[in-house]
């Protein structure tokens, strides 16, 4: 029989093989609850060691013992780190280092630019404004949040979303530099943000980023909290400027992870050094 290990049961649920390493990682949010398999571990005793850090469940008895595919549920009731190991005997045969987190929640304000030259007499609203509907919003913070709860233990939450109006013609192409100065384009959409926001969006028709070769379709200062977007890009684009926001930079070697720098090409994977730099 193979070697008994722990293994996830989903992608791009902050679980981590460590490259060039055996070891595994689990990232379990605080009072969120995970499940994750045992493999080739039959009759083994599974516990958590030092205890009391997260509640070890396994919730189809029937499984318990002879399958060799376990099901093994942990919930986090503490922060701090902890090692889920299964032994046969005395042998720990599987190792799950896992560490709780304290959910880090990130306030987030939800903008839609349109500009003075076109807005409507009446209503006020530009129609530069671009085709976001307001209803769109809750869909992209679930997608942030399906990335980013389970894999960095970071959680945005939604202030609110409104109208602005930038002074004067934005332009068809919302075109910002990649190093904004003072009363720029840049400047002045992000002016209009939410100052007790940690993370502000801007949604645009179109942008692009002068000097930039190629179509741009979101621009987020590393470390930054402001996003301009366009209406194009999905809600894994808007988590990969967020993660720029939070001061991630792009990553150009593996597909598989959320900062991979080509859009359409990206996975979600947030790596547990990514995660341990954005919030630990
Ligand atoms: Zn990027």
């Amino acid at each position: 029989m193979s070697r008994p290990n722990f293994s996830e049961s989903r992608a791009n649920d902050g679980f981590e093989t460590v490259p060039n390493s055996s070891r595994r990682l689990l990232l379990l949010p605080l009072h969120e609850t995970k499940m994750i398999w045992l493999i080739n571990g039959p009759r083994m005793r599974v516990e958590a060691s030092p205890a009391g850090i997260v509640k070890v469940f396994e919730p189809l008895a029937q499984q318990s013992f002879k399958n060799i595919w376990r099901q093994v549920v942990v919930r986090g009731l503490t922060a701090g780190k902890t090692t889920l190991v299964a032994r046969d005997g005395d042998e720990v045969k599987a190792r799950l280092s896992i560490t709780v987190r304290p959910v880090l929640n990130i306030p987030t304000a939800f903008h839609f630019v349109g500009d003075s030259t076109s807005a409507d007499h009446r209503t006020g609203v530009s129609s530069r404004a671009g085709k976001r509907q307001p209803g769109d919003v809750d869909s992209l913070i679930q997608t942030l949040n399906d990335i980013f709860v389970p894999q960095a233990a970071i959680r945005f939450q939604k202030m609110y979303w409104r109208y602005v109006t930038v002074n004067g013609n934005i332009g068809d192409s919302v075109v910002v530099s990649s190093s904004p100065v003072a009363g720029d384009l840049w400047s002045r959409i992000t002016s209009l943000g939410e100052r007790s926001a940690r993370f502000n969006v801007f949604f645009v028709r179109d942008m692009d980023v002068n000097g930039l070769a190629g179509n741009q379709g979101g621009a987020t200062a590393i470390g930054g909290n402001d996003c301009i977007i366009e209406d194009s890009e999905d809600g894994v684009s808007l988590a990969h400027e967020a993660g720029h926001a939070l001061g991630l930079l792009d990553s150009s070697t593996r597909k598989n992870r959320l900062m991979y720098s080509i859009t359409g090409q990206r996975g979600q994977f947030i790596s547990r050094v990514e995660a341990d730099r954005i919030n630990s």
